[in-house]
């Protein structure tokens, strides 16, 4: 057999070695960034994602009642340079590498991202707050086994900061405390006058 017969009855045999997109799945490169994502869940609306966008691709906007806040990102103008991931101090945004973003030009304001978060009252004095995420709690209160992560991460700040003090008094006042400076300047003011 020539070695061109050998040749088309390997092909013939062995199938497309092509990928059978789009008949077919294709392959998702590891890194590929597809589309901007954000996690309700974690965002706490500090607005550093916003502030970093090159595309201003990213809205925060206040509830008028003041009740939360609605996060916004365009996905027709973002560029996917992954600045708001680098930045978000809460690693709420991922980029994944979802690629599927065909769509049909009338479709180009409703490829958003977008997520209300509310307030919730805080559960010591009751002002609204934002809940961290239990994972953060969990974070934050880690070298602390007295601290309950479900519930510290339903208080406001001040609460949390009475709490810390309150649960640490002890190490305050093991605190040795500096003697208040004296002013030099003072007497001799005096005297001169
Ligand atoms: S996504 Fe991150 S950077 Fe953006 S507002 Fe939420 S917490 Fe802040
Ligand atoms: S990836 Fe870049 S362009 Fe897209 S929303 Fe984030 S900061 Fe804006």
């Amino acid at each position: 057999m020539s070695s061109f017969l050998k040749i088309l009855l390997k092909n013939v045999l062995g199938g497309p070695s092509t990928d059978p997109f789009p008949f077919g799945p294709t392959f998702e490169p590891k890194r590929l960034r597809g589309r901007v994502v954000v996690d309700p869940d974690k965002c706490m609306g500090c607005g550093m994602c916003r502030n970093s966008c090159v595309a201003g691709a990213i809205d925060i906007t206040k509830d008028a009642e003041s009740k939360g806040w609605t996060i916004t990102v365009w996905q027709d103008s973002c560029c996917l340079c992954a600045s708001c991931r680098t930045y978000c101090p809460m690693k709420a945004i991922e980029i994944v590498p979802d690629w599927h973003s065909a769509h049909f030009e009338e479709d180009k304001y409703s490829r958003i991202e977008q997520h209300t978060i509310e307030y919730q009252p805080c559960a010591v004095c009751g002002k609204p707050v934002r809940v961290l995420s239990l994972a953060k709690a969990q974070e934050l209160y880690r070298n602390d086994p007295d601290v309950d992560p479900e519930l510290v991460r339903h208080m406001c700040r001040s609460c949390r900061q009475i709490k810390d003090a309150e649960a640490h008094v002890e190490i305050l006042e093991a605190i040795p405390r500096k003697a208040p400076k004296q002013d030099a300047a003072a007497p001799e003011a005096e005297a001169k006058a």
